[in-house]
C-alpha cells in the first residue's frame, strides 16, 4: 500500500522515534509546527479517525498522554495541544489515522481558531442533527 506512515511503521522510511508498543508508533513530525511536535500513529492502517478501531484508538490516546507528560517534563512545555485532522478539507494530508501532539509555551506565537457566532435557532438544529446521527 502506498502509505507513508505504513512505510515508516515497517521501517522502510526512517523516523525519529519517540515511543513504540505493539499497537502504536510515535515519532517527530518532519515539518513541525514547533519543537517536539510528535505524531502518534496506530500501527494498523485505517484511513482516518472515522474508520480506526476502538482498541487502536485507546492505545493511541494512552500513548498521547505519555508523550504529553514527556513534553512537560522533558521539554519543559507549559501546555500541549492534541490535534486530529479528519478528511482533506480539515487539513488531513496523510490518509492514515494519526494524532498530533504539539507542545506549547507562553508567547510561542501559535494561535487558536477564531470563534463563530451561531444563532440560537441554528444551534438547536445542529444539536438535533448531531444527536440523531450517533
Ligand atoms: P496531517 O496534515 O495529515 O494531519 O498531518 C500529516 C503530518 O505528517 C504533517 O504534519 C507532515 O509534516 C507529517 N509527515 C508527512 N510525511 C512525513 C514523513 O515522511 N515523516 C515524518 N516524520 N512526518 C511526515
Ligand atoms: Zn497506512
Amino acid at each position: 500500500m502506498d502509505c507513508v506512515f505504513c512505510k515508516i511503521i515497517k521501517g522502510d522510511i526512517p523516523c525519529q522515534k519517540i515511543y513504540e508498543d505493539d499497537k502504536v508508533l510515535a515519532f517527530l513530525d518532519i515539518t513541525p509546527v514547533g519543537k517536539g511536535h510528535t505524531l502518534v500513529v496506530p500501527k494498523k492502517h485505517s484511513l482516518d479517525l472515522t474508520e480506526a478501531h476502538d482498541e487502536d484508538l485507546a492505545a493511541a490516546i494512552s500513548a498521547c498522554r505519555k508523550i504529553t507528560k514527556a513534553c512537560i517534563t522533558g521539554l519543559k512545555a507549559e501546555g500541549v495541544n492534541m490535534h486530529v485532522n479528519t478528511k482533506p478539507v480539515a487539513g488531513q494530508a496523510v490518509m492514515h489515522t494519526h494524532f498530533h501532539i504539539i507542545p506549547r509555551w507562553k508567547d510561542d506565537g501559535l494561535k487558536h481558531w477564531p470563534r463563530a457566532n451561531i444563532p440560537d435557532g441554528e444551534m438547536k438544529k445542529v444539536q438535533e442533527a448531531l444527536k440523531n446521527s450517533l
